[in-house]
């Protein structure tokens, strides 16, 4: 039964400090549950994604040290870390062999960049190993960039390169999903989507989204479909109404779709049944490129090697980052198909040269790491230590699916979002001044467990390391900050 804003705002009074206009819930009573963070207050940093904490009681959470699936703060407490960082410690925090990987390289070369012709032998390795790891569809060179960010504007600069040299100069626009998030750089976040929660802050006083880049239909089902649409026919429906958007803009303007198979940050969403199978027969048709955002996909998260080979994508262009160097060195790569790679070197020789790059392409030490890390991935069969580890993972939370403050909780592998809603319904969301998410990730954290908030949704991935043990405490702790958020807002 949907109920209306009107009935909440009514029943709001219960709600601790709800009415006072100089305190919102969110703000204090989060701040109340978290007193026991000290020092660091109007710091120096603009923070990256962080409220003004200059405006707030709220000092800032400083992590001073990691260890296995744990972090802890400058006041020694720890914490379960249930993102993994930022979704990518994957070896959680204190692999000895990445970190020797990495001292070795120091030792050697601690820098030389791969720009002229002149490269080091970690970045060559690297690329060859990306090479026969990546097996969706054979991939044909490997770009380096530093982010994930990167990664996504350099796949913008590829295809205008690679259409240019095709000669199709109008062939330029991108289509990208709503919530969907590929970074934050000028390209990359003009590319990220409408979240419910957080988007207008993306683009808005950025004069983004840039022009070239229009928003299709995030896949959500659960939010989206209609009443008695199945799976499937909301696949059959997003399909059309991409090939529609394709057709009123000009199949001959539209140069390539970009996707998380599993979308992250807007909240984990998993694709609908045969989503993108409908998805890449109307690219196919109108002969527009799929990129794959790999970036929290790859290596195992979602209990294959990439999220291509559980959804059987067959991309142009892959992003990848994060759990490449399980985030021990920042490194992210594109992998470009053998077509659009021959094209790009034919350019590239006519004009005399492939003018792209970063200084640190390839920087030897974050390559020399990342080999390592996939290394590790090998010898320890790392996709099976996921696909072992996921269903107690899996299964522990989604026991907390019948809360009546939960509307959804969806998840595959080691990822796995959490949405709270009223009335189990996608269409009764709480006010947005209850701070419902904020006040379970402060649960949590007071419980020792750091999970990503983002409005009411809360989302997990746990390095891929993590033990049963550590899973069951994970889930007495959402349980324990489950029941204080249901109490608080009954
Ligand atoms: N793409 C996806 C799917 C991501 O989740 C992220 C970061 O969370 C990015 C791209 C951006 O990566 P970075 O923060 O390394 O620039």
């Amino acid at each position: 039964a949907s109920r209306s804003l009107q009935e909440h705002l009514f029943r709001a009074p219960t709600f601790a400090r709800w009415n006072s206009t100089e305190a919102s819930p969110q703000k204090e009573d989060s701040a109340t549950e978290l007193k026991d963070r000290k020092g660091f207050k109007g710091h120096d940093m603009l923070a990256p994604f962080t409220p003004g904490w200059q405006t707030t009681d709220l000092h800032p959470l400083v992590i001073a040290k990691s260890e296995g699936c744990y972090v802890y703060d400058s006041n020694g407490k720890k914490y379960l870390d249930a993102l993994a960082g930022l979704w990518c410690t994957a070896l959680g925090g204190n692999e000895p062999r990445l970190v020797a990987a990495a001292t070795a390289q120091l030792n050697t070369l601690p820098f030389y960049h791969s720009f002229w012709n002149r490269t080091t032998k970690p970045s060559l390795d690297l690329a060859k190993e990306l090479l026969e790891i990546f097996t969706a569809r054979k991939m044909g060179k490997v770009f380096f960039t530093n982010s994930g960010s990167e990664a996504n504007d350099s796949q913008v600069k590829l295809v205008w390169y690679y259409n240019n040299a095709l000669g199709r100069p109008n062939k330029k626009k991108f289509i990208a999903r709503s919530k969907s998030y590929h970074g934050s750089t000028l390209i990359s976040a003009s590319l990220s989507g409408q979240f419910s929660y957080s988007l207008p802050a993306l683009h808005q006083k950025f004069d983004l989204p840039a022009p070239f880049v229009l928003h299709t239909d995030c896949p959500h089902y659960w939010r989206f479909h209609l009443p008695g649409e199945t799976e499937e026919d909301f696949s059959t429906r997003l399909a059309t109404n991409l090939e529609n958007l394709i057709l009123k803009e000009g199949p001959d303007t539209i140069a390539a779709f970009i996707a998380e198979p599993v979308m992250g940050a807007g909240g984990v969403i998993l694709p609908p049944a045969t989503y993108f199978d409908k998805v890449q027969v109307i690219l196919k048709k109108y002969d527009i490129l799929f990129i794959a955002d790999e970036v929290i996909c790859a290596f195992g998260r979602l209990g294959t090697m990439f999220g291509c080979d559980k959804y059987n994508i067959k991309p142009d262009l892959v992003s990848i980052a994060k759990a490449l160097s399980s985030a021990y060195m920042p490194i992210g790569a594109v992998l470009a198909s053998p077509e659009i790679s021959e094209v790009i070197y034919s350019q590239s020789n006519q004009l005399g040269t492939f003018s792209h790059g970063f200084t640190y392409s390839g920087h030897p030490v974050s390559c020399a790491v990342a080999l390592e890390a996939l290394k590790i991935y090998k010898e320890r069969n790392i996709v099976e230590q996921v696909q072992s580890i996921c269903p107690r993972f899996q299964d522990g939370i989604k026991a907390f699916s019948g809360s009546p403050i939960i509307g959804e909780i969806r998840g595959i592998g080691l990822i796995l979002g959490t949405e709270f809603t009223d009335n189990k319904s996608p269409n009764d969301l709480f006010p947005p001044e209850w701070g419902v998410g904020a006040y379970f990730g402060a649960q949590c954290e007071k419980h020792g467990m750091l999970v990503r908030v983002a409005g009411d949704n809360i989302m997990m991935s746990p390095p891929f390391i993590i033990s049963p043990e550590e899973v069951d405490q994970l889930i007495s702790i959402y349980g324990a900050a489950l029941k204080a958020t249901e109490e608080r807002v009954k």
